[in-house]
């Protein structure tokens, strides 16, 4: 498959790490911002290929994971009302909240539906006028475009009974919030390629240059993955704080400004808490007050829920890049992605999920 394959050739991926083996001279800690990014590292197994002091931690770029407790506990108790619909991406599914999980709620009876998409969700509210449906509006700037979208077409297509619960954040805030927080140690980001694809590679302009670090868009594949740690390190290695795109083939600097356009239209920017980060400044998406009648969580009365985190997860300390999943008390025993304790086991693009599914264990890892 054209784009895919060659980014997956071993001979070209360990020319690659050859000429990163040579130009290492020095520790460097680098976060890759994405979940997805997480998974292809660890399933490829780039993390044991890498010089001894290249240090990769694993950031906040996973949806499900950072989808704050009290979102998933609001969503829960809008799925069990019985005039519903609550619809959802299959993943958001088993998420435990305080009280148990979407599957939990269609077992007793919901009815939860999965869809590919919220688009899906209109057509559903559609032909169910004495129903209302909901959509789990969760993720990053990829999935902004599509949940607005799905709102501009509900309102022209006259739909009274269709809401979005909303957890929509953006990455940029979240690499704000980790490069000034005290105990940071991330020294470059490999930036995550599908939000840049949407976002473009200008806004991390600001951020590399007001902290000095660099940032470069990276893709999903071993080659890929190898050439974003790559240019990363020669940054690095010579001084320079710079974005640089390694992921052209899907990134340009300006991004779909088409998408941003409709995002902008619906929603406005408002700070946002993380699961295990807390709120961070400027880092999520809400309805604007024109469009706050699709706004599920006003409709259903659910804001005023709030949550605690099961106190053995250091789920968020591992989001920001401070521990790891090994370092867990609970991973692999009792915490495992069949009864998983916080969200980076739940989801496949959680840090703690793809260390099990791929094998890691403590004494694996230095
Ligand atoms: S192993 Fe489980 S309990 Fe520990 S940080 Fe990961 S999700 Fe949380």
């Amino acid at each position: 498959m054209k784009h895919v394959t060659e980014f997956r050739d071993p001979r070209l991926v360990h020319t690659a790490l050859s000429e990163l083996h040579r130009v290492v001279t020095r520790p460097h800690v680098i976060m890759e911002v994405c979940g997805g990014q997480t998974h292809a590292i660890v399933r490829s197994g780039l993390d044991q290929l890498l010089p001894a002091g290249i240090e990769l931690v694993h950031g906040p770029g996973c949806p499900v994971c950072v989808t704050p407790l009290a979102t998933l506990d609001q969503a829960l108790a809008i799925a069990r009302r019985p005039e519903v619909i609550f619809t959802s991406y299959g993943d958001m599914l088993r998420v435990p909240g305080s009280d148990g999980d979407l599957f939990g709620v269609r077992a007793a009876g919901g009815d939860v539906r999965v869809v590919y998409s919220p688009l899906d969700a209109v057509e559903i509210a559609r032909k169910n006028p004495d129903r209302e449906v909901v959509f789990f509006a969760i993720g990053f700037e990829t999935t902004a475009p599509a949940n607005a979208m799905s709102v501009l077409m509900a309102r022209r297509r006259g739909l009274r009974n269709y809401s979005l619960l909303v957890s929509q954040m953006c990455v940029p805030g979240a690499m704000r919030a980790i490069l000034a927080s005290p105990g940071n140690r991330v020294q470059a980001f490999l930036a995550a390629g599908h939000v840049c694809a949407v976002m473009g590679w200008r806004e991390y302009v600001p951020i590399a240059a007001e902290y000095r670090v660099p940032i470069v868009v990276t893709g999903f594949e071993p080659l890929d993955l190898v050439h974003g740690i790559l240019m990363a390190v020669r940054q690095l290695e010579t001084g320079r704080a710079e974005v640089e795109n390694a992921y052209p083939r899907a990134v340009s600097e300006r991004g779909n400004e088409g998408a941003q356009g409709v995002v902008r239209e619906v929603f406005q920017t408002g700070d946002h808490a993380w699961r295990g980060i807390g709120v961070i400044p400027d880092s999520g998406l809400y309805l604007r007050e024109e469009w706050r009648a699709y706004d599920a969580a006003t409709r259903f009365d659910v804001g005023h829920l709030q949550t605690a985190e099961p106190a053995i997860c250091i789920a968020g300390e591992i989001l920001q890049g401070r521990r790891r999943p090994t370092d867990c008390p609970a991973f692999g025993d009792p915490c495992t992605p069949d009864r998983p304790l916080g969200a980076t086991m739940v989801s496949p693009e959680g840090a703690c999920h793809a260390y099990h599914r791929y094998g890691r264990v403590r004494e694996a890892i230095p």
